[in-house]
């Protein structure tokens, strides 16, 4: 990403401000010093607004020097998730103009204005990033340069950037319809971006998957034509390593349902069912640019669920790699099923732990709307980290019981397990305790189930609908376990 920061020390002055297009990060005790102070108090006078609105909303000038300023007040006492918020209302009237310059004015302390900054620039920079569009005609344009006013911040914000570039590669890659990616063509671009990155690169195809016995996998890929599904293993290794870890990803490429098909009103949005893998990239990504010293091992299960005479249903037994018995109860249930052997894969390696990331479960999204995600764990004081870590990381993560009682629903009278019920109900912990079924070794495991990959009108720092949750949260859980 090529873009220009350059910082400024001391106080905000009107004369200092070089672009047209500005933020002001203002706090309760700076409420009265700043540039364009009296504009904003005559147009709060004007619309019977006291300053205090600014802790829940931005307020936006337009002056007559051609200025266009927000105005937002962001204190310390202020969740990430809300800092993030309000800087994002701020900066969208601005960033919808296109400029090639953002300035960020900061005020307060140097702590405040160290964290207003840096949440400043990851915002400012994760929202004028061009996303795929196949309109005619579509003037979005990358910002150049942030100028920052009022503050230095030692390093070159190294960290936001390279939480930007992978959250923007996991946008794009869920964004595309499901004609420009298909498991092949996604398989195709991850070789080069291997190649790019320098990770090693391995695929099991659905030759080697049958011939292996993966069995659940398999169950999912046979449906389509051609049979381009696979299990994509990558690996990053830095020089130093203090930690092995698994990065885990659904990746289909379309839902259809199989053989229980969704209704077009569900089926609508389903090439959105790769995000998980798309955020396990992004994560990977970020890693490498970061230069984090954990090896990293990142599974994808690229597969699409389709209808057709090869396709499987309700009633087959399949046998997964592990050996496992699996009574098929409904179709739309195929991204444990793919993920079943993709984690059997992963935990033979016997990392130190292990996170998935799935657009898993209607349940869900039932239980939680599209604001959070849900983290289920076979260790509860990795779901206590995994929800703090979402906290700080501004992408909200709750945790759900994984206690082994809820697995009787699951008991089948011809397999060893059920793949899901019929019934609905605890679907997101009924489908975290069959995936724990096909993990050896005793790994630690995380499950995140992303029901915020999509938000209308945008959640916490990303406006756009598609807003890549999870890789900023992945790369907080991989900091905290490396602090451990
Ligand atoms: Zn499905």
């Amino acid at each position: 990403m090529a873009i220009k920061i350059v910082q400024k020390k001391g106080v905000v002055l009107e004369r200092n401000i070089k672009g047209d297009h500005c933020l002001f990060v203002l706090n309760n005790s700076t409420l009265k010093e700043f540039p364009y102070a009296k504009e904003l108090d005559r147009k709060l006078k004007r619309t019977h607004k006291k300053m205090t609105v600014l802790l829940k909303e931005p307020i936006t000038l337009e002056l007559n020097d051609g200025r266009f300023i927000s105005f937002i007040v962001a204190d310390k006492n202020l969740s990430t998730f809300q800092r993030h918020t309000l800087i994002r209302k701020g900066t969208q009237p601005l960033l919808q103009e296109n400029p090639d310059m953002l300035t960020i004015g900061l005020f307060g302390d140097d702590k405040l204005k160290e964290i207003n900054a840096r949440a400043a620039v990851y915002v400012s920079l994760l929202n004028s990033q061009a996303l795929p569009s196949r309109k005619k005609e579509d003037s979005k344009k990358n910002i150049k340069s942030i100028e920052l006013l009022g503050v230095e911040v030692k390093d070159q914000f190294e960290h936001e950037t390279a939480v930007v570039i992978g959250n923007t590669l996991t946008r794009e890659l869920t964004m595309l319809p499901p004609n420009e990616l298909t498991p092949l063509i996604y398989r195709t671009k991850i070789k080069s971006f291997a190649k790019s990155y320098g990770w090693r690169h391995q695929e099991f195809d659905m030759t080697q998957l049958k011939k292996m016995g993966a069995g659940s996998f398999v169950a999912v890929g046979q449906g389509s034509e051609p049979q381009d599904a696979a299990i994509v293993h990558l690996t990053y290794k830095p020089k130093t390593i203090n930690k092995t870890i698994a990065v885990i990803g659904k990746g289909i490429c379309f839902d259809t349902g199989g053989h229980n098909l969704k209704p077009a009103r569900y089926m609508h949005g389903m090439h959105e069912d790769m995000n998980g893998s798309a955020v396990s990239l992004g994560i990977l990504l970020t890693a490498t640019l970061l230069k984090l010293p954990i090896q990293i091992d990142c599974w994808l299960a690229i597969a699409q669920n389709h209808i057709g005479p090869k396709a499987y249903k309700q009633n087959d037994v399949v046998k997964s790699l592990n050996g496992i018995s699996i009574e098929i109860m409904h179709t739309d249930a195929e991204g444990r099923m793919v993920l079943a052997d993709t984690l059997t894969l992963a935990s033979r390696l016997k990392p130190d732990m292990m996170m998935d990331f799935a657009t898993l479960t209607g349940s869900m999204a039932t239980a939680l709307g599209d604001r959070y995600s849900g983290v289920l764990s076979n260790r509860p004081e990795l779901s206590c980290l995994a929800v703090g870590a979402g906290s700080e990381a501004g992408e909200r993560i709750t945790a759900f019981p994984f206690d082994a009682d809820y697995e009787e629903d699951l008991d089948s009278i011809i397999a060893d397990i059920k793949q899901c019920t019929l019934e609905g109900g605890a679907d997101h912990i009924h489908a975290a305790r069959f995936l724990n079924r096909f993990i050896e070794k005793n790994v630690p495991w995380l499950h995140i189930d992303l029901s915020s990959s999509n938000r209308k009108g945008g959640l916490g720092a990303a406006l756009s609908d598609v807003n890549g949750f999870g890789v900023s949260f992945g790369i907080q859980v991989l900091q905290k376990i490396l602090a451990k």
